[in-house]
């Protein structure tokens, strides 16, 4: 058994690289993998990330509006309204820009785990 780089399998992932060689790109759509690299032919369309990324987006995500949005209401106290309709909309689209790069990085882990999503406990 070889053991792979786990920190550079996730930070390419993150990237949406291959975590194997780095340079081509895992998914064939938004966050779809592709079934295998196109550069070094590593197959990845059978590793299963599931919940994984979502989870690790909803994490980071908190992590990082929780404390903007509280700075923003202690400094400007806008109305409801602009929470709403401005930052609900800013969230949505963030939360989608950093799904993508999660999702590679949960990928990138797995792969260097060798993990496919199918173990049993
Ligand atoms: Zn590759």
């Amino acid at each position: 058994m070889t053991s792979k780089p786990i920190l550079r399998s996730i930070f390419r992932g993150f990237r949406k690289r291959c975590p194997n060689c780095g340079k081509g790109h895992i998914y064939g759509r938004y966050i779809k993998p592709a079934d295998c690299c196109h550069t070094c032919q590593e197959p990845l369309a059978h590793i299963r990330t599931d919940d994984f990324a979502p989870w690790l987006t909803i994490i980071l995500m908190g992590h990082l509006l929780v404390p903007t949005i509280y700075g923003i209401e202690r400094m400007y106290q806008p109305p409801l309204w602009v929470h709403a309709s401005v930052g609900g909309p800013l969230i949505i689209l963030l939360v989608l820009a950093l799904l993508p790069h999660t999702k590679g990085a949960c990928l990138g882990l797995m792969w260097a785990l060798g993990l496919t999503g199918d173990e049993r406990q």
